[in-house]
């Protein structure tokens, strides 16, 4: 499956209608992002997602704070975003800090502007099936589920990681299509069995190759979230396309939707607040 084309077309399509939202309103999309410290791969990250965003004509404010700052400043940092109404979206990067509520942080960010999908509020709407904003990794496994037409209804999918921005939305997302679901984590016993009765499988853990095509059904479609160190991912790609009907390499497959996603949902919270849709 090929994340790499699809996420292309989604930031065209993005990077269409932001310029189209500039000519009708006269006002860009903006995406606020917020960066606690210096950590070096959130610095990388959050460079390269306010490049990607000016690429396609979404301005970007970038709100970089001391590591030293507490949860009270980031908190009042992030709701002047909220409530600025040149700002349509917000990004805030973390890891912020063992020193901060994370959470608290988070909470600070209007809904209409959660175009990272880490509000408690877009979390419970992605749950109740109502309008909102996705965590976008899990939004650009959908995509790409949708964009090659794999039927989801009565299918076993098994997603193997539970984690709050990752595993669990997947899942939850992919019971909203009619799939039937299975959790793994750690404390999960003979995940080797569970993992073989998959239609569809999520790789969702962070340890590189860690499931084998001898574990995986034959026909399975196969998503590979993982991305450890090395460009590899979480499924050994080599003896699982054999297996697999379809199957997202590493690179190449979830990888680029996060960001086609979060460009995506900045043009939709731009266009709602400008009154476009
Ligand atoms: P995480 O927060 O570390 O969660 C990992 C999950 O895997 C946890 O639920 C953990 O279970 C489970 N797990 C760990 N060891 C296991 C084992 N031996 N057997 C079964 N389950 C096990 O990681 P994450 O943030 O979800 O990320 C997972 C992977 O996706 C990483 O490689 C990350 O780089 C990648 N990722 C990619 C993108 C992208 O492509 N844009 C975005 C986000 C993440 P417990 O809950 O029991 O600890």
């Amino acid at each position: 499956m090929d994340g790499t084309g699809l996420a292309r077309r989604i930031i065209e399509s993005s990077t269409a209608a932001a310029a189209d939202l500039r000519r009708r309103t006269g006002t860009a999309p903006c995406l606020a992002t917020v960066l606690v410290g210096e950590d070096p791969a959130s610095v990388t990250y959050v460079r390269m997602k306010r490049a990607r965003c000016e690429k396609s004509g979404i301005t970007s404010r970038h709100v970089a704070l001391p590591a030293s700052i507490s949860t009270s400043g980031l908190i009042e940092a992030v709701t002047d975003l909220s409530q600025d109404a040149g700002v349509h979206g917000i990004l805030l990067q973390h890891p912020v800090g063992a020193h901060i509520d994370e959470r608290a942080a988070f909470e600070a960010i209007a809904p209409d502007k959660d175009v990272d999908g880490v509000t408690m509020h877009s979390f419970a709407a992605m749950g109740f099936g109502l309008p909102g904003f996705v965590s976008c990794t899990p939004g650009g496994i959908m995509r790409l589920l949708e964009e090659y037409d794999v039927d989801l209804a009565g299918k076993h999918a098994v997603v193997v990681g539970r984690s709050a921005i990752l595993g669990k939305p997947a899942g939850m997302l992919l019971l909203g299509r009619d799939a039937t679901v299975t959790y793994c984590h750690s404390r999960t016993t003979n995940l080797s069995a569970i993992v073989r009765e998959a239609d569809i499988l999520l790789a969702a853990v962070g340890r590189p190759r860690f499931i084998t095509g001898a574990d995986i059904k034959p026909g399975a479609v196969v998503i590979d979230a993982g991305y450890n160190p090395g460009n590899v991912g979480d499924v050994d790609f080599e003896t699982a396309r054999n297996r697999a009907s379809l199957i997202t390499p590493v690179p190449g497959g979830v990888g680029p939707m996060t960001i086609a996603v979060l460009l995506a949902q900045t043009l939709e919270a731009a266009s709602r607040q400008l009154g476009t849709s």
